[in-house]
């Protein structure tokens, strides 16, 4: 007999796995779907490994197999391994994360006839048992639904189950199909001669019918019918006047289904590579020896935007594909990268799968199948598609790697896509890209230490103008108080936005809200109070009307004067892109605004629409969050104004400099991609701050070397790990001691097992305090094997554990 370790799909199942026979009549392999029963009911399980001994010393067998092929590929069954061991979280979680969508379906019950034993007695049976029999016979394989509903529920299944103990019947199970409903187009044909057709349209012109003359005229030059977008495109009609025509019998409608593609091809040429310049080259020449080798080599290519690193992964892309290799490639948010998909779709075509949430089930499903079979050279999608089935994976690329949206903390499995990325590659030899404008310090200081390779691309390789990137001047907002202006916009900030519209030219203000609100800063010295144990800003409690530090729960008054200058200017920094706008209006009322922020892109299109609107110059200046800071290419803008960097800045999280950093360099690198150059005004009051210097120069090098300074004095990431675990509650009292008592408990750990290096901070309301009406309060960990220290702990319900965590949340 041989066994399996099967994680079952079941809550109770938490991170174990359950051991199972395997009768001899199945064949079973790792990474296989099966049905196992546990307790009274049959689940679906997922073969994590074989065994010739089970873990424990009865065990039941696997009831049967869901599919044939094994939907887990062995270095996908690892990782889900790895994820349920680090982030804490259920096997079957875990596993879910790389199974075809739509997988936990309704189980379907299929009875059929065994064959008659020789000793068989029908009269034994009763006329009714015997009816269904006879009926199963008749019809092969029957659905135990469909016998319900000729037996009636309960007869059917004390007649199947009759049946079955005698050995007359066999159970099995399928899941239920996933329908994918085909897409039809209507095409518009024409019903008669295009002779006929062009009388008619004559005749039809002289009545006044203009526009079914012109549609019928129209139709009459095709030698086949068309799609009717395309003809309503070139006619520019309604339905209502084809309609008319086919009520006339001149033409007619055809549903055509048509063949799902991923992208819409529409409109993209296939490109050639470019010839590489010396940087690219040298770059590409370390990964093509990397992807020979066929080990687990991780790269971190370092380079402005516009310096050709996208280029770096289509050519390093191919380069795998000649090796007989396909590719992942993750991108931070998939609504805002159309341009960078095109790309890809036009150098790999009809290779390229695209993964997206607004695909139906049905279309997720098609695609997941359809990677498997090995359709695509390069699957692209956000955090989600490291788990895409791609077979033969010879290179994942991660563009913008310190991105926080490849971190999932919204639900559990809480995992970072580039960790998992990582281990995956491990497991089956592939070469990792990881790509950056302004790297993430954890993934610099890996470089540097050499567990990553650094490729630098070091300029802009656009051949329109030589392209320096742009001058960044900073407005130190102290000395605009001092010279009496409190408006939003400093004298220099608005000047430069004068002479832009002047110009014809566009603006982008750029606001990150965030956080905004909370902090509280002096207005005259720019002082931000902070925690005195660490560091962080203090954040404003409206209901208390106290400051609290939300790492160690300090707490104290709102001070009536500032404790450096002494002045009574001390105020709540609040501001959102919708009074920014308002503001807007009324400095420079003559100009056209557009608003760009999530609240402005509920709908599928938005994003894309702003952008083409802006693009188009449908409007002067471009009012957003973060969102704007992602890789557009707008010639026109010439300015791009950043209305407060310390709202990023002040947020209470050690990550706060990198994070201004980041949105700084990335907000900068939007002006001055045109011909005329480009200007970008930072206003701040903390001018000096290393965060805010280093970006207006440019230089990731200066910010980093201090930042991996702070880092190692304050021992935080990657000196040290994180984990952070929520508690929530409607009652807050309630939330506040259940947080307390987990501290008892996880110091009592510490102290008993006499861990040196675990470090506990809290608890404290969460930065979030109040979310969807539950209170929140958290404990942060700081150590290196949090993950085994956290792993026996019983966290009641209420509890999340965050390990790795980013951001305040
Ligand atoms: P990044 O991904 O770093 O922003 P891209 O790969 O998009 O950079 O390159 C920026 C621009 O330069 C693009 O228009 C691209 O087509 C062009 N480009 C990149 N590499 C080359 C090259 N070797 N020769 C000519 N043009 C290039
Ligand atoms: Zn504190």
């Amino acid at each position: 007999m041989r066994y399996a370790e099967v994680s079952v799909n079941s809550p109770v199942a938490q991170r174990r796995t359950f051991s199972y026979a395997i009768p001899p009549s199945l064949d079973i392999d790792v990474g296989q779907a099966v049905w196992v029963p546990f307790g009274d009911k049959l689940l679906q399980g997922i073969v994590l490994e074989l065994k010739p001994q089970p873990e424990v010393e009865e065990t039941r067998e696997i009831a049967g197999v869901i599919e044939p092929r094994p939907l887990l590929s062995p270095a996908q069954v690892s990782l889900a391994q790895w994820i349920s061991r680090h982030y804490l979280s259920p096997l079957f979680d875990a596993v879910a994360l790389m199974l075809p969508p739509g997988f936990e379906r309704r189980m379907v019950t299929f009875i059929s006839a065994a064959p008659t034993p020789d000793d068989f007695d029908p009269s034994a049976l009763n006329a009714e048992t015997r009816q269904a029999l006879e009926l199963i016979k008749k019809q092969g394989k029957t659905s135990l639904r469909k016998l319900e509903k000729t037996l009636g529920k309960k007869k059917a299944q004390t007649v199947v189950s009759q049946l079955v103990s005698q050995g007359l019947a066999v159970k099995s199970y399928e899941l239920e199909r996933i329908k994918v409903k085909p897409k039809m187009v209507p095409y518009l044909r024409l019903e008669v001669t295009a002779t006929k057709a062009r009388q008619e349209a004559a005749r039809l012109n002289q009545k006044g019918a203009k526009k079914q003359a012109a549609l019928l005229e129209f139709l009459a030059q095709q030698t086949e019918p068309l799609p009717w977008a395309e003809v309503s495109k070139n006619i520019n009609c309604g339905k209502a006047v084809a309609d008319a025509l086919v009520k006339k019998g001149l033409a007619g409608w055809e549903q055509v289904k048509v063949i799902r593609e991923p992208i819409s091809y529409q409109g993209i040429t296939p490109s050639q590579p470019l010839a590489p310049t010396t940087a690219q080259r040298s770059a590409l020449a370390a990964i093509k020896s990397s992807l020979d080798d066929g080990k687990d080599k991780v790269f971190l290519l370092r380079g402005v935007t516009g310096s050709g690193k996208t280029e770096v992964y289509l050519q390093a892309l191919a380069e795998a594909v000649k090796r007989g290799k396909r590719g992942i490639v993750l991108v931070p948010e998939i609504a805002l990268t159309p341009q960078t998909i095109a790309r890809f779709a036009a150098r790999f075509p009809h290779k390229v799968a695209v993964l997206h949430s607004k695909l139906s089930l049905g279309e997720q499903f098609d695609e997941w199948q359809r990677i498997r079979d090995g359709e695509f050279e390069v699957v692209i999608g956000p955090r989600s598609a490291v788990f895409a089935p791609q077979p033969d994976l010879g290179l994942i690329v991660i563009d913008e790697e310190h991105e926080w949206t490849y971190k999932q903390h919204e639900q559990s499995p809480r995992y970072h896509a580039r960790d998992a990325a990582l281990k995956l590659a491990s497991a089956c030899g592939a070469t990792v890209v990881l790509g950056s404008a302004t790297p993430d310090v954890e993934s610099f200081y890996r470089a540097q230490r050499g567990d990553y390779q650094l490729l630098s691309l070091p300029e802009r390789v656009t051949p329109r103008d030589g392209s320096a990137l742009p001058r960044v001047e900073v407005v130190d907002l102290r000395e605009e108080l001092k010279a009496g202006n409190w408006s939003l916009f400093s004298r220099s900030l608005s000047e430069a936005m004068n002479r832009a519209l002047a110009r014809e030219e566009q603006v982008i203000l750029f606001l990150n809200r965030r956080g905004a609100s909370t902090f509280i800063q002096c207005r005259v010295c720019g002082l931000v109070l902070r925690c005195q144990r660490c560091q962080v800003p203090l954040t404003y409690h409206l209901a208390e009307n106290s400051l609290v530090c939300h790492q160690c729960n300090y707490r104290t008054a709102v001070p009536q004067s500032c404790p450096r200058c002494q002045r009574r200017r001390i105020k709540f920094l609040g501001l959102g892109t919708q009074k920014l706008e308002q503001e807007v209006e009324y400095a420079f009322p003559t100009a056209r605004r557009l608003r760009w922020d999530s609240d402005a892109t509920r709908g599928k299109h938005s994003h894309d629409e702003i952008l083409k609107k802006f693009h188009s110059h449908q409007a002067d200046i471009l009012i957003g969050t973060q969102m704007i800071a992602k890789g557009l290419d707008l010639p026109l803008v010439t300015l791009v104004g950043v209305v407060s960097a310390d709202t990023a800045l002040n947020l209470p999280d050690f990550r706060a400099g990198e994070r201004t950093f980041q949105l700084l360099s990335q907000v900068a690198g939007r002006a001055g991609r045109g011909s005329r150059g480009g200007k970008v005004i930072i206003q701040t009051y903390a001018p000096e701050h290393y965060a805010i210097q280093a970006a207006a120069a440019h230089d990731y090098a200066s910010f980093y070397e201090q930042e991996i300074d702070y880092r190692r004095q304050l021992h935080n990431p990657p000196f040290t790990r994180l984990a952070g675990l929520t508690y929530s509650h409607a009652n807050d009292a309630l939330c506040q001691r259940e947080a307390e008592r987990m501290r008892r408990v996880l110091k009592q750990e510490i102290e008993s097992q006499g861990i040196a290096d675990i470090e506990l901070i809290g608890p404290a309301p969460a930065f979030i305090h109040r979310l969807r009406g539950r209170f929140r309060w958290q404990i942060i960990l700081r150590g290196l094997k949090l993950s085994a220290f956290l792993s026996p702990i019983a966290f009641p319900p209420g509890w999340t554990v965050d390990i790795d965590p980013l951001g305040m949340v």
